[in-house]
């Protein structure tokens, strides 16, 4: 699937949010790919423990890192941890991601929104810019990719469950889109993945255990997706083979 440079093994990769459900998929793909990989968590350290064994178990390296992505403190130390332990950097996955549970616009609250929105937008903007401050050529780096996880929920709407979190995951596509064209000249690329309808803990923890099987059928694939089918599109964003491609949204979701 991918060209690697095979005779270099490659830098560090971060995947945020990486205890569970696609951020593990990510991690687990990149580890067997050679990525160095830094397996964050907000609160999970055994999943995140367990993800790290399974990298381990399949001849890869990984360390787990806790950090809550929307604290500038914890976003500091956990880039600081991944160069100590792993070496420099190559890549960064913007996974973690929050809804805000199932809600009308109507219903929204101020605390619920903030924290979202600064687990979403500001948390991806942080580990951004703590990624460009290592990989820009500008800076001394010598390049590397971003992907950030973004929602087709941004070009849907979300409309009658979560509006709110599509607004944030449109906010992840400008900043995918500006910071590429910011940072192209440098050697970084920047993009997205999109994912539909895919099946892991978050509609549960959203407040809707039934969601995944309810909306199975409105798929053209009449199917959810998988968390491995989302890995391998980021993989190959972060991947020599996509060398040409920054400030691209890639969907994942079956046609929707
Ligand atoms: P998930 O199963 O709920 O997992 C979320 C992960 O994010 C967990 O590892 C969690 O770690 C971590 N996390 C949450 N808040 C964090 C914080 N403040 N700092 C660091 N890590 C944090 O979610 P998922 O379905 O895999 O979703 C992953 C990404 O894909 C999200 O950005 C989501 O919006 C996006 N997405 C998902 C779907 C879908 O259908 N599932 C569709 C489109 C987009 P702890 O367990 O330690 O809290």
């Amino acid at each position: 699937m991918v060209a690697w440079n095979k005779e270099k093994s490659p830098g560090a990769v971060i995947v945020t949010g990486a205890s569970r459900g696609i951020g593990a998929a990510i991690a687990r793909l990149a580890g067997a790919h050679g990525f160095p990989v830094a397996v964050n968590f907000a609160s999970a350290e055994a999943a995140a423990q367990e993800v790290v064994s399974q990298i381990v178990a399949a001849g890869g390296r990984a360390i787990a890192v806790q950090g809550d992505v929307a604290r500038e403190e914890d976003v500091i130390r956990l880039f600081e941890t991944a160069a100590r332990e792993l070496g420099p950097l190559q890549g960064l996955v913007n996974n973690a991601g929050i809804t805000g549970g199932l809600a009308r616009v109507e219903a929204v609250n101020a605390e619920m929104l903030t924290h979202m929105l600064a687990v979403n937008v500001a948390g991806t903007i942080l580990c951004a810019r703590e990624a460009v401050r290592r990989m820009s050529q500008r800076h001394g780096g010598t390049g590397g990719a971003i992907v950030n996880i973004s929602s087709l929920a941004a070009r849907t709407g979300g409309t009658g469950e979560w509006v709110h979190y599509a607004a944030s995951k449109g906010a992840i596509n400008s900043f995918t889109i500006g910071l590429a064209r910011e940072v192209a000249s440098e050697g970084i690329r920047v993009n997205a993945v999109a994912p539909g309808l895919i099946d892991t803990d978050l509609h549960a923890t959203s407040g809707a255990p039934d969601r995944v099987e309810r909306l199975s059928p409105t798929v053209p694939m009449q199917r959810a997706g998988t968390v491995d089918e989302v890995a391998e599109g980021v993989l190959w964003l972060l991947s020599p083979a996509a060398s040409y491609t920054t400030g691209t949204i890639l969907e994942i979701g079956g046609g929707r």
